[in-house]
């Protein structure tokens, strides 16, 4: 049988891996830091807007495309920090996550044979997602320990083939905020070189330092701008899968197909239950950057304190460490080396800095990866198993 190859070209989720490692080596007193998920609660209302729905019948399929109410508030919430109306009839695309809505943005605007430019570290779908749509993703790497954009590396990856750039601000690992004078050169390449722009902002309320600019929002680029974004994170509900893209009305056109087809809908009474949670609107907001403030503020030092060296990051719950000291300390070769010991014997699970870069390239080896959605005492517990590694 000819099996399909394209899988064949990416690798599985380290990240998974570590969650089912650290289940299986310290199923009781393990701590996963690794994958971005919360260990507290979603908010209330939001938990009971889900139960009275189910109670409400609401069993069926709803809308392909989503719920109009859960469109409507998408629309509402994005159109005030756009400063400019969204429409939920012709723009607004619910999907299973923000993973599937960047699946089928890519599939709906890219060609085989056509390249995207992602930058490095990146989040580990986007590769995939470029690949499944016959593409081929072209790497630029963001320079540490800023992560700054180094702009000749970026025009060179542009070629006669490219269709797009994929960026994700906040970013995962880094924590970078794109700010808004990088956004603007990039906006001019996009429109230079007639590129899309996919852009990944499920951190979007979650900012400590800066301010966080959405690229469709720029000059001339709400034309060509992809914006994927969820209520994953802002509401700690990853299992529940609600995310979505806003794109231009002849782009929604095409990717409402694809989803269609792909999963033809998100979970109907949960929809309902996510209206809820975009009411809670700013205040809420405000509540979870200040709640992930104190963790940051809580955590990031503790992990200086064992001889990570890391800087606090200005979004989002990772803190992406330099190890390459801690791994001459403990006479370990690589990132992967130190996540295997972390997780084997230390009891915290953790993500290898090279899961974040193309394979092959070497970059990340002294790299690795924390995430902080976690209660304030699941971050003291990590820290307390951690102590052996302090000088
Ligand atoms: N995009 C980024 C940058 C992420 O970090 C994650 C999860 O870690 C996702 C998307 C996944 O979002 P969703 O749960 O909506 O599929």
């Amino acid at each position: 049988m000819n099996l399909m190859r394209n899988a064949d070209l990416f690798a599985d989720s380290v990240i998974r891996e570590m969650t089912l490692r650290i289940n299986r080596y310290h199923p009781d007193d393990g701590v996963n830091l690794a994958q971005g998920f919360p260990d507290f609660s979603a908010p209330d209302v939001v938990k009971q807007a889900a139960c009275a729905a189910i109670m409400a019948d609401l069993n069926q399929y709803a809308t392909t495309w989503g719920t109009p109410a859960l469109r409507r508030a998408i629309a509402a919430t994005t159109s005030e920090s756009w400063g400019q109306d969204i429409s939920p009839e012709d723009e607004i695309t619910v999907c299973c996550g923000a993973t599937e809505s960047m699946l089928v943005a890519m599939l709906a605007t890219l060609n085989p044979g056509d390249e995207v430019v992602v930058f490095a570290p990146f989040y580990e779908n986007y590769g995939p997602d470029a690949v499944l749509a016959g593409a081929t993703p072209r790497f630029v790497p963001l320079r540490a320990p800023d992560w700054h954009i180094d702009w000749d590396e970026l025009t060179a990856a542009i070629t006669p083939r490219t269709r797009g750039i994929v960026l994700n601000t906040p970013h995962n690992p880094t924590g970078k905020v794109f700010d808004r004078a990088e956004l603007e050169r990039i906006a001019v390449l996009c429109q230079e070189h007639d590129l899309y722009c996919y852009t990944d902002e499920i951190y979007e309320y979650m900012v400590y330092d800066g301010e966080h600019v959405s690229i469709a929002a720029l000059p001339g680029m709400r034309e060509r701008t992809l914006t994927v974004s969820g209520l994953s994170k802002t509401f700690s509900i990853t299992g529940w899968r609600l995310g979505y893209c806003i794109a231009p009305p002849e782009v929604t056109r095409l990717l409402r197909k694809i989803h269609d087809n792909v999963t033809c809908g998100a979970a109907h009474p949960l929809q309902a239950a996510g209206v809820a949670a975009l009411e809670l609107g700013r205040p809420y907001f405000a509540q979870l950057c200040q709640e992930y403030r104190e963790r940051r503020d809580y955590f990031v030092p503790a992990l200086q304190g064992l001889g990570f060296a890391c800087r606090a990051p200005a979004s989002a719950y990772y803190v992406m460490c330099e190890v390459g000291p801690l791994l001459d300390r403990l006479g370990l070769p690589d990132d992967r080396a130190l996540a295997d010991l972390l997780v084997r014997e230390i009891g915290v699970a953790t993500v290898p800095g090279t899961y974040f870069y193309p394979r092959d390239t070497g970059l990340g080896r002294d790299e690795l990866r924390f995430v902080f959605c976690k209660r304030m005492e699941t971050l003291r517990r990590a820290v307390e198993l951690l102590q052996p590694l302090a000088v």
